[in-house]
């Protein structure tokens, strides 16, 4: 029995990580070792003439159900391209989540068209596809909803709206490999989808990205813009649009085939200990857990995420209820910020901000989207590899939780 006075005021953790750690990531072992081995003796280090590259895009985009795959540097790169793709430039508006990484909406202002942040849902952290109608206006060409912890977003409705408005769909998917909505895996669902093999990623070789379509002509636009203009079909000197070189090294390539063949399993393990840890939690005073939606019919779990109302923990801020947990052992954080209150769309609100002198005005310092602030201030995220252990596992996460609540303040 753990004392209940909190590790964070000097008394015993519910877990000693020092004497059990939590499952480690990146997970790896001698077949990664040998794959790389095997690039590194090839000599074949380069996109251009190796043959990893290419059978990961065949083999990932498969994984994803869809037709095409074209690798790139990272997910924020594939987030670009997509764009660039899709001819989504300067004078457009592309409606994005606050409640996400940087890159959803960054990538808006790198090609010159105006991120129009939605609010999201409480109980999805994902944005609010009823809400988007509102947003569009004449000059909208896509959406991209990111799905937030690996929770795919409503598509039905999502899907529906884009079509009825002409607009183009890129799935920021950084978070999702693997999720499937409705039993088919995301990314293909839009017309392009893009996915991050940064570190902390599912599917990690510490840096790298993807983007994954059923249209050819837009994987065929999209492998252009990686490959500094080039076409498939074109001579080596021969630059038909303006590219950047986003090419990801075999080495990366040959690690995210082997880390491919782990990942069925560990969504799986996932999933089944996030269901164990859902169900401890589910009557805990002061958590809520995201809203179950049978459409979602693989969770990716990048993350583990629930909302805390400090009142249920003797009036415990947020800040402190993480420190705390942290000293019981939990690995865990606060999450994001508002996306529109970061100091890049506060100098764009200026004219600063973009190259492109068509964009429209927008006061990003003075929006109050209520439901991601409320969010923002609320939530906690649990990291994916806590999800990789065992049973007992989830027991301490809630037996922490549960000693916390219990502690005055
Ligand atoms: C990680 C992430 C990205 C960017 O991926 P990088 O590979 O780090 O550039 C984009 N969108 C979301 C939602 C992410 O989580």
């Amino acid at each position: 029995m753990t004392s209940d006075l909190l590790a964070v005021d000097g008394g015993t953790p519910v877990r000693n990580i020092e004497q059990h750690p939590w499952p480690r990531w990146p997970v790896f072992d001698e077949t990664e070792e040998s794959a790389l081995l095997a690039v590194l003796r090839s000599g074949h280090w380069w996109y251009v003439d190796g043959t990893c590259g290419s059978a990961f895009e065949r083999e990932f985009a498969s994984f994803q159900d869809a037709h095409y795959g074209v690798t790139c540097t990272n997910g924020t790169a594939a987030l670009e391209i997509a764009l660039r793709a899709l001819g989504v430039g300067c004078g457009d508006e592309v409606i994005v989540p606050p409640y996400t990484f940087i890159a959803t909406a960054a990538a808006v202002l790198t090609v010159g068209a105006t991120p129009v942040f939605v609010d999201i849902e409480a109980d999805t952290l994902n944005i609010d596809a009823a809400q988007i109608e509102t947003a569009i206006t004449p000059r909208t060409r896509a959406i991209i909803p990111a799905y937030i912890a690996g929770r795919p977003v409503d598509l039905d409705a999502l899907l529906e709206l884009a079509r009825r408005h002409g607009l183009f769909v890129v799935e920021d998917a950084a978070q999702a490999h693997g999720a499937a909505w409705r039993g088919r895996r995301v990314g293909a669902f839009g017309d392009l989808g893009t996915f991050s093999f940064q570190a902390t990623k599912n599917l990690n070789a510490g840096e790298g990205g993807i983007l994954i379509s059923d249209n050819e002509a837009l994987a065929d636009a999209a492998w252009s813009v990686m490959n500094v203009g080039r076409a498939r079909t074109g001579r080596w000197y021969e630059h038909r649009v303006l590219g950047g070189n986003y090419r990801i090294t075999e080495f990366q390539s040959a690690l995210l085939l082997a880390q491919m063949k782990r990942l069925p399993d560990q969504i799986a393990l996932r999933s089944q200990n996030a269901d164990i840890l859902r169900d401890l939690l589910v009557r805990q005073e002061g958590i809520t857990l995201p809203r179950h939606d049978p459409r979602i019919t693989t969770h990716a779990y990048h993350l583990f995420t629930f909302l805390y109302r400090s009142e249920a923990f003797h009036g415990r801020p947020i800040g402190q209820f993480t420190k705390a947990l942290q000293a019981e052992g939990v690995p865990c954080s606060t999450g994001y910020v508002p996306l529109y209150k970061e100091g890049v769309f506060a100098r764009h609100a200026a004219g600063q901000g973009s190259w492109c002198r068509a964009s429209r005005h927008i006061d990003y310092p003075n929006l109050h989207l209520t439901t991601c602030e409320q969010v923002c201030s609320t939530c906690v995220w649990l990291p994916q590899h806590l999800l990789l252990g065992g049973a007992e596992d989830m027991n301490v996460i809630a037996t922490a939780i549960a000693k916390i609540q219990r502690a005055p303040l």
